[in-house]
């Protein structure tokens, strides 16, 4: 493909074009080794070199990622007390500024999926999409088969006026502590926690293992993540 240097930098996100024109200026592009002032310049993107700030560009314009959340880390990309999930990638990655798509608890576990494509940020988030999540949980008390009728009426949440949508609950284990499987299809705030809590019971451990089409790799570690496959990211458009 053929574009601009500054189209290309600004797209991948690195910065905006009138930035990009400054940087160029100074000196921070190099094409196939030789400095390059003039950030109109057309390249191949197949082809020529671009090195940007000493770093090695490929064109490409969205990053998909699939990471194993560990506890203790924040979904947000930045945060003054805690370690984020952003924080958890490799440079290389971070260089095209990917984001969670939505939020998953400091302590909850599982599939979180980082881009830095708004659009299906939206789609995956939209209210009008409900887009199903589904949890593994741990709960403190016996869950019933009362519980997983509740959970299918949808649930009053406390404190808040509003009835969930339906959501399919599945016990694993029932006893002192329960073993179950959730799956909701909107993203309110600690909403797993606060439909277990509406039915008097308290989640000890949530992870999360699946949001839409895309389940999570259970091969990687916590912490670790790795690129959407073409597979997986089709199932997600
Ligand atoms: N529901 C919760 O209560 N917490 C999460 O992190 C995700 C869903």
């Amino acid at each position: 493909m053929k574009i601009r240097i500054d189209k290309m930098l600004s797209n991948i996100g690195l910065g905006s074009r009138s930035q990009i024109k400054i940087d160029a200026k100074s000196g921070c592009i190099k094409i196939n080794g030789i400095i390059e002032k003039n950030s109109s310049r057309i390249v191949d993107t197949e082809k020529d070199e671009v090195n940007y700030k000493n770093n090695t560009v490929k064109y490409i314009q969205y990053i998909y990622l699939m990471m194993n959340k560990p506890q203790g880390v924040v979904s947000a990309t930045e945060d003054n007390y805690d370690k984020t999930v952003v924080d958890l990638l490799d440079e290389k990655d971070k260089f095209y500024s990917p984001f969670p798509v939505g939020r998953l608890d400091k302590d909850t576990e599982g599939l979180l999926i980082l881009t830095n494509d708004g659009v299906l940020n939206h789609n995956l988030l939209s209210p009008k999409k409900h887009v199903d999540k589904t949890y593994y949980a741990e709960v403190d008390g016996e869950v019933t088969e009362e519980d997983v009728k509740l959970f299918e009426e949808g649930i009053l949440l406390i404190n808040e006026n509003y009835k969930t949508l339906p959501a399919d609950l599945k016990i694993i284990e029932s006893g002192q502590e329960s073993k179950c499987y959730v799956t909701v299809r909107e993203g309110k705030f600690h909403q797993v926690k606060r439909m277990f809590l509406a039915v008097g019971k308290e989640v000890k451990y949530l992870k999360r293992i699946s949001m839409g089409a895309i389940d999570l790799d259970e091969t990687l570690e916590l912490g670790a993540y790795r690129h959407l496959t073409e597979e997986e990211l089709k199932k997600l458009m």
